[in-house]
């Protein structure tokens, strides 16, 4: 199949229009078009090389939903018309003791990322949802519930899971106390759906600044990390902290705030962090731990969740040709909160600008 989408050829290129070709469907496979496709901070990370594992050219977007066009002759779940949604992996072995607890984003052997990435039969590159059509196998293809705002909810494929899966994981809960760092993306959905679980949710933050908006997506209240005072009445008074902050960052100050077994978990890729004291970590046996996203079953489990809640991302709608200036304001944190690309913007080599090839 020609498809069609964005593209970045180096590390320092910007994304521009590129053509290319999705694989004839397998037997197991799921043709889509994509209709939103979230922008992932993840996304920026590989375009860059920051992590050094890109493979150029890249179309990037693991945060798609999309409706079925076609699907191969063994697919059981689903028809043409349905609409659906692929998040961060598109393959695992499907085999290992990881994938058949549902935990495909562990497998030993590896998951296969939905771009840039290595495709298990054909070792062809993985492209992401800046596209105009994605060929998934159908175990990894989630179904999107009646009643999830189609053009909102690209962001619980990426942003959404990596913060569902510990809230599930740590057993959150109504009573849980959980306190969130940063208020991005990925932090602003912590808070959305801890309060969703029922738990009693904190904001922390270097400032006062993001309070309004923090109580306005749900938490119950802002601690300011650079308030000594507080911090210091604060200790012992959360049984999960998830960490959303992007970039490296020191952890000393938030272990004290943690009650005795208490978690510390980062979800974001920052790499090496500072120095870090044991002495509050023994003393209250408190932890910490980094996760991923989710494995499908958990992601179905959250749309699900979502759906049944009412729980969606703030999104800003932008157009496929606006992408790298939204790169340039990701890169500033200049974005509430997440930005979702509204693939009728995407036109085809020959079409007209503007033109929406969308039919849906
Ligand atoms: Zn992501
Ligand atoms: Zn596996």
């Amino acid at each position: 199949m020609k498809t069609f989408g964005y593209a970045a050829h180096s590390p320092d290129s910007p994304l521009v229009p590129y053509s290319f070709e999705r694989r004839d469907l397998r037997e197991n496979d799921v043709a889509m078009e994509v209709l939103y496709c979230g922008v992932c901070h993840s996304d920026l990370h590989m375009v860059q090389n920051d992590w050094d594992w890109t493979i150029y050219p890249i179309v990037p977007g693991h945060e798609i939903i999309g409706r079925v066009i076609a699907t191969g002759s063994g697919v059981t779940r689903y028809k043409t018309g349905d609409a659906v949604a692929v998040g961060c992996m598109v393959d695992s072995c499907m085999e290992c003791d990881q994938c058949k607890k549902g935990e495909e984003q562990l497998c030993r052997e590896g998951m296969t990322g939905t771009y840039s990435a290595y495709d298990r039969i054909t070792h062809e590159v993985t492209y992401g949802g800046y596209s105009k059509h994605l060929v998934v196998r159908e175990e990894f293809v989630l179904r999107v519930p009646d009643g999830l705002d189609l053009s909102k909810a690209a962001p619980l494929l990426c942003a959404g899971i990596t913060t569902y899966s510990p809230l599930r994981t740590w057993n959150v809960g109504p009573g849980s106390r959980v306190g969130v760092i940063g208020m991005g993306g990925l932090g602003h959905m912590a808070v959305k759906l801890a309060a969703g679980l029922g738990a009693d949710v904190t904001v922390i933050s270097r400032t006062k600044n993001k309070e309004a908006d923090a109580l306005a997506v749900g938490a119950d209240r802002l601690l300011v990390s650079t308030d000594a005072t507080a911090m210091e009445k604060a200790q012992s008074a959360f049984d999960l902290i998830i960490d959303t902050v992007p970039v490296k960052h020191d952890l000393n100050p938030y272990m004290p705030l943690l009650d005795i077994d208490g978690t510390l978990v980062i979800v974001g890729q920052v790499g090496p962090v500072s120095t870090l004291s044991t002495v509050p970590m023994i003393l209250g046996r408190r932890r910490i731990t980094a996760s991923p996203i989710g494995g499908i079953r958990e992601t179905q489990e959250l749309l699900d969740f979502c759906a049944k809640k009412n729980i969606l991302p703030e999104c800003e709608m932008i157009r496929i040709d606006e992408i790298n200036k939204a790169y340039e304001r990701l890169k500033r944190s200049d974005v509430h909160y997440r930005f979702v690309i509204d693939m009728s913007s995407l036109t085809g080599p020959g079409e007209n600008i503007g033109q929406n090839v969308c039919q849906n």
